[in-house]
């Protein structure tokens, strides 16, 4: 082995931190990827109960481009339908976000407001809401969703929370349209980094979404080290030293971390520059898949409820993927907005449940009836809080990195972004050259330095 290849220390073997040791190796750097639980994929998990239903912890939805792009495009089933409501009374489902132009008050406003408010920087979300769609839309169903997968007021959270929200209506008319004609779920909105197009559509691997960390896995050099939780990293101040792994002290310039950016801050020594980012927070979510008999229960696969349910979502993933539930069967997954210990978090799974079947029924007729059982599953990191206290901070973390050489944070809670995992992949395929070379020459100079001379 040459002096060249001392390894990349990887934290966590969710879908981030393989693809990071994935593209790294395709660059010639060699990387240990290590993951703190017994088991990889992190949020990107699939479960199979015993009555043969199948969920997908967080993700669902990917696309052919990035399935293709990891040779897994013929392990993949193409899906024929996918469609967003939103819920804005018993009978009323407008297509998101299409339909909601045939709202004729949401129009008025909108109009109104475009024409009152001078375009200008609005740092505050909810100004921003109100101004870029009007006050009907943003106080009836923008805000209010915003409200519940933030756990933030929306005049104490950023602007910036827009910018990730898909913004070209033409161009979701025109996607939509494709969708119609080619019978397959065009995907709109799923992926920033890589433009969205007709030969763009939604695809799912056999096996479920963590097949996509397996075949990752798979394909590395070395396999990945489970049970390895990452303790601390070390600086000289400046630049990364080495790390300590459960229990041990390994030497290595570079280090990729897929940890929450608050959590990574408290592993770093030698440094406070990572100190400002304590304070970032996630907002958790309590995610419960009912299982029903019948299907078709709900008028599309994801249906918004800014007002009158608990929960902010309903999801009824086998109107897209039949497969995932038995003949006859489906699942429906009501998410709730929780922060760990709050009233909801706290809930029994009993509880939360009943609370599901008690509150669902203007959606889902008989819903007791059909009721075969149910999943809960609390999940502490299910979306970034763009608070307008931190935003500064947070903006900078975005443009400047961590600020320590050798020191990266990737993926959607290491740059603390609203991405999913296609963007997660394009990101990192720019991002790796540039950190694989900035190793190579990190190694190469530091043996140059310690050798005798
Ligand atoms: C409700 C929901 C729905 C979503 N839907 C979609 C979707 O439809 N499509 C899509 O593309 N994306 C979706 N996403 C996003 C996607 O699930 C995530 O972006 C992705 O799974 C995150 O991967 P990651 O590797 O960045 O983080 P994680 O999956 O969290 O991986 C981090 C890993 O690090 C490990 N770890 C923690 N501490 C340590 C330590 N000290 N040392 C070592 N290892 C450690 C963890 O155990 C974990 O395995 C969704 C997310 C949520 C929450």
């Amino acid at each position: 082995m040459s002096d060249r290849t001392a390894p990349v220390v990887v934290i966590g073997g969710g879908i981030a931190g393989l693809l990071a040791a994935h593209e790294l190796a395709r660059h010639g750097v060699a990387a240990n990827v290590y993951e703190a639980g017994p088991r990889i994929a992190g949020m990107a998990a699939t479960h199979t109960d015993e009555d043969g239903f199948s969920y997908d912890v967080g993700a669902h939805f990917v696309t052919n481009r990035f399935m293709a792009a990891l040779g897994m495009r013929a392990a993949c089933r193409t899906l024929p339908r996918y469609g967003e409501v939103v819920r804005l009374g018993p009978d009323r489902h407008p297509l998101y976000p299409i339909g909601l132009l045939g709202v004729p008050r949401f129009v008025r406003s909108a109009i109104w407001e475009k024409v009152r408010r001078p375009k200008r920087d609005l740092l505050v979300a909810a100004d921003r809401f109100r101004r870029d769609f009007g006050r009907a839309l943003a106080d009836e169903v923008a805000l209010p969703l915003l409200e519940a997968w933030s756990g933030l007021p929306a005049d104490e959270l950023s602007s910036s929370v827009i910018d990730k929200l898909p913004t070209s209506l033409a161009k979701t008319i025109w996607l939509r349209a494709a969708q119609r004609i080619t019978r397959r779920a065009v995907m709109i909105g799923y992926c920033k980094e890589e433009p969205s197009a007709t030969g763009v559509f939604h695809v799912y691997p056999e096996g479920g979404i963590a097949a996509i960390c397996g075949h990752v896995a798979d394909g590395l050099a070395s396999p990945v080290q489970v049970s390895s939780p990452a303790e601390r990293i070390y600086t000289d101040g400046e630049r990364v030293i080495g790390a300590r792994i459960a229990g041990q002290e390994i030497e290595t310039s570079t280090v990729i971390s897929t940890l929450p950016i608050n959590r990574l801050s408290q592993l770093v020594e030698g440094t406070d520059r990572l100190d400002r980012f304590r304070r970032f927070q996630f907002r958790g979510l309590v995610l419960v898949n009912l299982k029903l008999t019948g299907r078709q229960l709900l008028p599309e696969v994801i249906v918004w409820t800014p007002k009158g349910f608990p929960y902010f979502r309903v999801t009824e993933a086998s109107l897209a993927m039949p497969w995932i539930a038995p003949e006859g069967k489906t699942m429906i997954l009501c998410e709730f907005g929780a922060q760990p210990g709050d009233d909801v978090w706290s809930l029994s799974d009993e509880a939360i449940i009943e609370r599901c079947l008690s509150t669902i029924g203007p959606m889902i007729a008989g819903v007791r009836e059909r009721f075969i059982g149910a999943s809960v599953l609390r999940q502490p990191l299910g979306y970034p809080v763009f608070a307008l206290d931190y935003e500064p901070d947070r903006a900078s973390l975005a443009t400047e990195g961590t600020g320590i050489a050798g020191l990266h944070s990737v993926g959607r809670n290491g740059e603390f972004d609203h991405i999913l995992m296609e963007d997660t992949f394009w990101r990192l395929r720019r991002r790796i050259p540039g950190i694989a070379q900035e190793h190579l020459k990190a190694t190469h100079d530091h043996h140059v330095m310690s050798r005798p001379r």
